[in-house]
């Protein structure tokens, strides 16, 4: 794992517990303990009633693809970018019982000509350092 080549997130103070998490194989979004909405990225204060009391919140991990899409490199001499693999999905994946969070990730596991908007999928964890494991979506 230590030869991992691709970018890594960068871990803050803010979005720590995020990357605890999915180290324990479990998704927790930060949910605010005024107005109980839950909200991602990880942010300090809540955008809808100012409260900065907040709580990990652990969610199921289900959810469904609000968008999506397939870089390609089409240009003529155009080389691939360095760090992925062709073809891959980027993915806006709105999360069950959270009321429309939505995590930007990979959809893995499928062919991406069958990804499809609005279909079903559950997080998967790809450990690819010590350090960061990946929350990544595959379809069910
Ligand atoms: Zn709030």
């Amino acid at each position: 794992m230590t030869d991992y080549a691709k970018p890594l997130p960068k871990v803050t103070d803010e979005s720590a517990p995020f990357w605890e998490g999915c180290r324990a194989q479990e998704l927790r979004i930060q949910r605010c303990d005024s107005c109980a909405r839950f909200r991602f990225p990880p942010q300090k204060m809540c955008r809808h009633c100012n409260s900065v009391e907040f709580t990990w919140a652990p969610v199921s991990g289900k959810g469904t693809v609000y968008s999506f899409t397939v870089p390609t490199n089409t240009s003529p001499g155009e080389l691939p970018a360095r760090g992925f693999d062709y073809p891959y999905a980027v993915a806006l994946v709105e999360l069950e019982g959270t009321d429309g969070v939505r995590i930007a990730s990979n959809i893995v596991d499928c062919p991406v000509d069958e990804i499809a908007i609005d279909m079903p999928v559950e997080v998967t964890f790809d450990q690819v350092t010590d350090e960061i494991t990946l929350p990544k979506f595959r379809r069910v």
